[in-house]
């Protein structure tokens, strides 16, 4: 079974070089993955001078353990918005997703890129009587806005359901072949730097100096796509934010040729979709919290693999993405004072079209033209939803923030881990399986927040904000951008 996304083999990379990197852009777009390389995309031909970077290879971020469909019937989300806000917010959301759709067909046939790109039909469905009243509600929203819309019993392939509905119109596609295929079309006009992280942004008068492990870039414009801003202010995107993780297995499977896309709306999820000969299936979603029950979760989503499919995972992975408080993603300008400073970030599990759609409006707000989604995605917005869920968010993370669990007097292991204290500091111990010990700081760099041993993927990983770190304390995925490596020897 390999331990990494369906995604990950079949596309070649170039090889990373480790050069100092001084220079002057006007526009820098920190992070390669579909939002910044779509952002790249639509400022290429404009003559300013583009630079990407990314921490680490452009694409291989949360972009290459997506389940990639490309799809506007996102579960419940047209009625949650109408809850939310009103009934236009809905329909421009829609209309958003729909263009963004539109998007990538455009690009994939203008640049020729070879990405399996395919249309299917997308299913929503549940497996309790309960959620029938919903799928009507969204069955309802849609042919309002004169959607087709059909109801099921089943879905086309074994997989029993309570109830409901398809739409057409929608795609699946390969993630990564898509990225590196708009890389190769960016690399002829804007520059493109991997493995160089961006580690601060600092204003100076009219430009930012971003630092970075290589070196200063001055630049006149900062997008800021890598996933998770890094930091906390301006914008305060951990309060109006949460993470949550999913488990994906994939394996060759006998589907007949039938493709489709298929998602529950239930507090259960079910995620289905298929790739050449392969199904690949995502559940298990649940917040982020500093127990470990994500653990039993990865090999929980296997068996219920194994259970419904008869088969034994080809691929296993998990991944997390950011949710918005109020279910609308966080685009554009988050600091009246920094008008150049652009995020795109909270795509609610819906980032291939998310951060497709961000990449035009980024690129609108940079080329001073006009946008219909521009209020839509304000980052700065706040409403009811967001505050009422911003402090239940508070108090869950408070409880992370305080708990630790120190081990007295540990009797070390193999392949074990504790958490120890030295002089007030609490410290995370791992012993790997050869008695090697890995010691690193407990506290997460980006808001002190009490790590969590992933016993899974042995990696330290944050509960309240997502950020993972190597059992030597390298950064594997932000917000946190600076390592938990410690040097010294305790008694
Ligand atoms: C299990 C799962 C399934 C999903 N399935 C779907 C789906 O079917 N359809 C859909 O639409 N969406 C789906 N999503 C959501 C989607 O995958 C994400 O929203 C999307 O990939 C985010 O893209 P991004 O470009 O914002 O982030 P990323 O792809 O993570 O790109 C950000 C890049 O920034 C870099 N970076 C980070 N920090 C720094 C730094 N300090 N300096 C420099 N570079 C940095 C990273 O290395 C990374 O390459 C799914 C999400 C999950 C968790």
């Amino acid at each position: 079974m390999e331990n990494h996304s369906i995604w990950e083999l079949s596309a070649k990379q170039d090889k990373i070089t480790e050069k100092k990197l001084e220079k002057t852009t006007e526009v820098l777009i920190i992070g390669g993955g579909i939002t910044g390389m779509t952002t790249a995309y639509f400022l290429m031909n404009s003559k300013k001078p583009i630079t990407v970077i990314d921490k680490s290879r452009i694409g291989m971020g949360v972009t290459v353990k997506t389940t990639a469909k490309l799809n506007y019937l996102q579960g419940d989300i047209y009625q949650k918005l109408e809850k939310n806000f009103d009934k236009k917010t809905s329909k421009l959301y829609f209309d958003s997703q729909v263009e963004a759709i539109d998007l990538v067909n455009k690009i994939v046939a203008k640049e020729k890129i070879d990405c399996d790109l395919e249309k299917c039909d997308s299913f929503i469905f549940t497996k309790e009587k309960k959620g029938i009243s919903k799928i009507d509600k969204e069955k309802e929203i849609l042919e309002g806005w004169d959607m087709k819309v059909g109801t099921v019993e089943n879905l086309p392939i074994h997989f029993p359901i309570e109830y409901g509905i398809v739409t057409k119109d929608t795609y699946t596609f390969h993630p990564l072949k898509y990225i590196n295929g708009l890389k190769k079309v960016l690399e002829k006009k804007i520059d493109i730097f991997e493995n160089v992280m961006a580690l601060e942004i600092i204003p100076k008068n009219d430009y930012f100096s971003v630092k970075t492990n290589r070196g200063i870039i001055d630049a006149k414009y900062v997008v800021v796509a890598c996933h998770y801003p890094f930091f906390i202010i301006p914008g305060w995107i951990p309060i109006k934010t949460y993470i949550k993780r999913e488990y994906v297995n994939a394996s060759q499977y006998n589907h007949e040729g039938k493709n489709f896309t298929a998602i529950s709306i239930d507090s259960t999820l079910h995620s289905i979709r298929f790739y050449k000969d392969y199904i690949i299936y995502g559940s298990n979603q649940h917040r982020l919290t500093n127990k470990i029950e994500y653990q039993d979760n990865y090999q929980q989503s296997q068996s219920d693999f194994k259970r419904l499919f008869s088969k034994e995972p080809e691929y296993t992975w998990m991944n997390q993405d950011i949710m918005s408080n109020d279910d609308l993603p966080l685009i554009g300008m988050i600091d009246k004072k920094h008008p150049n400073l652009l995020v795109a970030t909270a795509f609610n599990a819906w980032g291939m079209t998310n951060g497709t759609i961000a990449g035009k409006v980024l690129s609108d707000m940079i080329l001073e033209k006009e946008n219909r989604y521009l209020k839509l995605f304000n980052p700065m917005r706040m409403n009811k939803t967001n505050i009422v869920n911003s402090l239940i968010g508070a108090m869950h993370y408070s409880k992370v923030y305080f708990q630790t669990t120190v081990k007295k007097n540990p009797v070390f292991y193999n392949d074990h881990v504790y958490i120890i204290k030295i002089n007030g500091k609490y410290y995370g111990v791992y012993y790997d399986y050869y008695g090697k010990k890995h010691i690193v700081d407990h506290k997460c760099p980006h808001m002190k927040c009490n790590l969590v041993f992933n016993d899974e993927e042995k990696t330290w990983d944050c509960p309240c904000h997502g950020s993972r770190f190597d059992i030597d304390g390298n950064v594997i995925e932000g917000p946190a951008n600076y390592s938990i490596h410690v040097t010294f020897e305790e008694n």
